[in-house]
């Protein structure tokens, strides 16, 4: 397995996946199909879009006819579908029914015996709201298993990392597991974090996990199949989904959108033109639930590509920004995913072709603005005076008077005034006293780093209370200082 990072924004990349013959692009979604039952066919979901299928591999284990079948067939001539496959262990069987018959290198050789190209260990998810306790006694199993597998000739591996809603056991089972050294990497365990759309656990779970895993890997988010949160979870550095949710969702009568999930029966219209709502309306979907899991996994397909493209712009933190709009819990965990913006800002492109929107206060966390801060240490700023200005004042002066820009939040030298973020920056009228706020700790900065190195500073026309500075009206300003 090659994995190639192609492109990055945000915590999120673009990478190319290479698989034996297939290469896949991430972030994607895997659909899964239920060897037993099929609520779409697999030509209609490679229509769709998907390039890579999960299945659970216990499923086909525990049923004896089905398990000779597939032995024989092999799992792509089985399922029908040409390109690689993942399989699953039964983890999610244990952690509904409390038991399954069958060892983690059982399942894994069977997962290999099947011609799976991806498989997972059998690993323990451990529930969200266990004790501390719990967690560290299931963690210290997984990981026992996880040390204890053997090599493989044909199969990828996924290394599982576990440890609850506990940050600093996710870390270490990160770090342990990045050790022994997997093909990719799942976080598990994080199902019921999501059902109950407790966001901020879940960026508690995944920057910790994340942190600690190879960055040249992919990583697997367990469960995490509604489009609502692809692009926080890309964000926040995951690459690889799978969704049951299409097929789940159709069978209650739920039409999958970006902004949620409706009950379909209750719908009067469709806001979607994908084929199926293209040719039906919000009654023709109530009784057939394979048109709306259809639907669905198209809703799914687009909300990736429109993940993807934000990459390729630049846009992601203004998507994960819009997305986050949907439900007040998306954006709690996105301004607690934010407090860690010394990693985000690892990550943020440098430059950018367009322009930064600040559209909401969860800007103020972004990195450019940790970076402005940081930015301040290159400065090189001397001479007789120092001028502190708003963006569009203007004002000629002569080569000893050095002038810095205010464009709340941002505070630049003038020789940035054209470049990213400073001049290509949108600001909506909003967060006025907190944007002000953010942009006399930069100028404190400035002024404790390079104050001494002029007789004189002025602040013009700023509405800025900047304390020792003395105020100077622009007129003022411009009649002593223009040549
Ligand atoms: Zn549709």
């Amino acid at each position: 397995m090659r994995f190639e990072i192609k492109r990055k924004d945000f915590g999120g990349r673009i990478g190319s996946l290479e698989l034996g013959d297939w290469e896949i692009e991430t972030p994607t979604i895997m659909p899964v199909v239920n060897p037993n039952l099929e609520t779409v066919s697999i030509e209609d979901i490679r229509d769709v879009g998907a390039d890579i299928l999960i299945t659970n591999s216990y499923i086909i284990y525990k049923n004896e006819k089905l398990r000779e079948r597939v032995l024989k067939e092999g799992l792509h001539d089985f399922l029908g579908f040409d390109g690689p496959i993942m399989t699953d262990s039964g983890a999610y069987q244990l952690s509904v029914y409390g038991d399954v018959e069958v060892t983690s290198q059982e399942i894994l050789n069977f997962q290999e015996e099947i011609g799976s190209d991806i498989g997972v260990p059998l690993d323990i998810p451990t529930s969200p709201d266990a004790t501390r306790d719990k967690a560290e006694k299931d963690l210290a199993e997984t990981m026992d298993r996880l040390r204890s597998i053997g090599e493989f000739d044909d199969l990828n591996v996924a290394g599982p990392v576990q440890g609850a809603s506990y940050g600093d056991l996710r870390s270490k089972a990160a770090n342990q597991v990045s050790e022994i050294g997997f093909d990719l990497y799942c976080i598990g365990g994080v199902v019921p974090i999501m059902e109950s759309y407790d966001f901020e656990k879940l960026a508690q779970v995944v920057i910790p996990t994340k942190k600690n895993l190879p960055v040249n890997k992919p990583i697997h988010l367990f469960g995490a199949g509604h489009p609502m949160i692809f692009s926080f979870a890309v964000a926040l550095g995951c690459d690889l989904f799978d969704s049951a949710a299409y097929a789940l969702f159709a069978k209650r009568g739920k039409y999958i959108t970006v902004r949620g999930t409706w009950d379909v029966g209750e719908m009067e219209y469709l806001p979607c033109s994908c084929p199926v709502c293209s040719n039906a309306g919000a009654e023709d979907l109530v009784d057939d639930k394979e048109k709306l899991a259809k639907h669905n996994l198209y809703v799914t397909f687009r909300e990736i590509n429109t993940v993807k493209e934000s990459i390729r712009r630049g846009e992601l933190f203004e998507l994960v920004s819009e997305r986050s709009r949907a439900h007040p819990s998306l954006l709690s965990g996105l301004m607690k995913a934010l407090d860690e913006e010394n990693w985000f800002e690892k990550f943020a492109p440098v430059s950018k072709k367009n322009a930064f929107f600040y559209c909401g206060e969860e800007s103020l966390k972004r990195p450019e603005l940790l970076r402005n801060l940081k930015k301040i240490d290159s400065f090189n700023l001397t001479g007789k005076r120092l001028l502190i200005v708003p963006h569009d004042f203007k004002i000629n002066t002569d080569s000893s008077t050095q002038i810095i820009k205010i464009k709340p939040p941002f505070v630049y030298s003038e020789e940035l005034s054209n470049t990213y973020p400073f001049g290509q920056s949108l600001i909506a009228n909003i967060n006025k006293e907190k944007r002000k706020k953010f942009a006399k700790r930069l100028i404190k900065k400035i002024i404790d780093k390079f104050g001494q190195n002029f007789e004189e500073i002025y602040s013009i026309g700023n509405q800025i209370e900047l304390g020792q500075i003395k105020d100077l009206s622009p007129d003022e300003a411009r009649k002593r200082f223009s040549i």
